[in-house]
């Protein structure tokens, strides 16, 4: 039979980057900025919004590295933003590069009276406006401008890991700081297609699930008017409803999806930069779970909720209401994800000790599981130290890297050198990380061009990759069980 599947695969694509993504929002005013840069160290808000603030204008650079710069951004939402199915909200692009957060720009966005509303990163650029049509724009967001010492993952020696030898230079450039009104229809469509392509991707190709779903996208693609996506997105959708409800066969296991960011407590960042990483992170997780009733997040390492607790308490208490509800979990019980090679057996028991003392005088609970998905190799005292610490549980996939001795298998019971067994599990993907592998033309990104503009390079290049393989992922996918942390690389 013919096969036109890579085909479709590839119309959909393009589909979504030269249709959608161009349609994400309907318009875009600019905002004035002003900016401070402080002169060392980050500040707390207080002492930010203090300083003398000077025009900025959208394009000029900015950032030393491993420096901040606050950016105020003011402006009237248009009176005129009123229609159905749209909301406004800052779209701010601080000049990302399209590679993975946490090694590059980020910020954190705060009221006027220092409340945070959320984060931008270069997935996540654009922040909720409380405010409807005609009401005033004004916030501060504190500008992280960190260098990638990385080197795209191949550690190449570099100047960038300390201020003393990095330069003051500027490392970003302002690309724009927007309000913007969100086309909610397009957007969601836009979700639909980028689920339904994953699951194409991941489905067997004889399977007739796969060919279903596929049929189904290209109906969508077939039902939106690609010069009126905005009046026709909901057509779209309804053509991918169908295959969305359908569950896989009754035996087909069913998975349970709980957000998680793995933040290194330190590791190619001052660990002060962790501390900020911590507030962004959870403060878009917070809004998130604002916004859908749905959303269960985990996260590790006592220490982190405490630098929350003393850097930003109002976050922190918003943090624990969320723990009161099981929707925002803590996990791991441990003061930090631990090495386990070089402490000794005092040094790991105190991990517990603080870490179990922490989560159940602050938060109310007490972590049953052990978490240390990153940690390289375990000492053998572990099955031990783990039940007398009254944990039950030990997660970690680790092993699976280990290049000469394969694990074989991911669920199993671990005996420890005195006898002691405790349950362990590997997530079977191999990695910690299994992050969204989404194309960058089907995130929110700030500086979306307006429709009829030119493509940005990040969606031209992820279909540069339906070349290779399927449209609009990473590829190859990451299979090797290699000790080294070679990333996939994205389109
Ligand atoms: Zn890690």
């Amino acid at each position: 039979m013919h096969d036109d599947s890579r085909l479709v695969q590839q119309r959909i694509a393009r589909f979504v980057r030269e249709r959608l993504a161009p349609a994400t929002y309907r318009e875009r005013v600019p905002l004035q900025v002003t900016a401070w840069t402080a002169p060392g160290e980050p500040v707390p808000f207080a002492d930010a919004v203090r300083q003398e603030f000077t025009p900025f204008a959208v394009g000029s650079p900015w950032g030393r590295p491993w420096g901040t710069v606050w950016f105020r951004v003011t402006g009237t939402v248009p009176a005129g933003w009123t229609g159905p199915g749209t909301r406004p909200e800052l779209a701010l692009d601080l000049g990302f590069a399209g590679v993975q957060p946490g090694f590059q720009s980020e910020g954190l966005a705060y009221t006027p009276d220092g409340v945070v509303v959320a984060a931008v990163e270069p997935r996540n650029a654009h922040v909720p406006l409380p405010g409807g049509p005609g009401s005033a724009v004004d916030l501060y967001v504190e500008a992280a401008s960190n260098p990638g010492v990385a080197s795209d993952w191949a550690y190449a020696p570099t100047g960038m890991g300390d201020p003393a030898t990095a330069g003051d230079d500027p490392l970003y450039r302002l690309v724009a700081a927007d309000i913007a009104l969100l086309d909610v229809p397009v957007w969601e469509l836009t979700q639909d297609f980028w689920t339904l392509s994953g699951l194409v991707d991941e489905l067997p190709a004889d399977l007739p699930r796969r060919a279903d779903v596929l049929r189904a996208l290209e109906r969508a693609v077939d039902a939106v008017d690609p010069h009126d996506v905005s009046g026709t997105a909901e057509l779209g959708r309804a053509e991918l409803a169908g295959v969305l409800a359908s569950p896989a066969w009754p035996s087909a296991h069913r998975v349970h999806a709980v957000g998680h960011a793995h933040i290194d407590s330190a590791w190619l960042w001052p660990v002060r930069e962790t501390v900020r990483k911590v507030a962004r992170t959870f403060a878009n997780v917070l809004d998130l779970m604002d916004t859908d009733d749905e959303f269960v997040f985990a996260a590790s390492s006592a220490q982190q909720y405490a630098w929350l607790q003393e850097h930003q308490p109002d976050l922190f208490e918003r943090l624990k209401q969320r723990v009161s509800e099981g929707r925002f979990v803590p996990v791991g019980g441990m003061w930090v994800e631990s090495d386990t090679n070089m402490p000794g057996s005092e040094a790991l028991a105190r991990q517990f000790v603080a870490g179990k003392r922490f989560f159940i005088e602050q938060l109310g609970v007490e972590p049953p599981e052990v978490w240390l998905p990153d940690s390289f190799g375990y000492s053998a005292a572990l099955p031990q130290l783990i039940k007398a610490a009254g944990s039950r549980w030990f997660l970690t996939q680790k092993i699976s890297w280990n290049e000469t001795n394969v694990m074989p298998h991911h669920t199993f019971r671990w005996e420890g050198i005195d006898g002691t067994q405790v349950f362990t599990h590997f997530p079977p993907v191999d990695t910690y990380t299994r992050s969204s592998r989404r194309p960058s033309c089907t995130a929110r990104n700030a500086s979306t061009p307006r429709r009829g503009a030119p493509t940005p390079r990040s969606c031209r290049s992820a279909g540069a990759t339906a070349a290779a393989g399927p449209p609009g992922r990473c590829w190859p996918p990451r299979r090797g069980r290699s000790h080294s942390r070679a990333r996939p690389r994205c389109g």
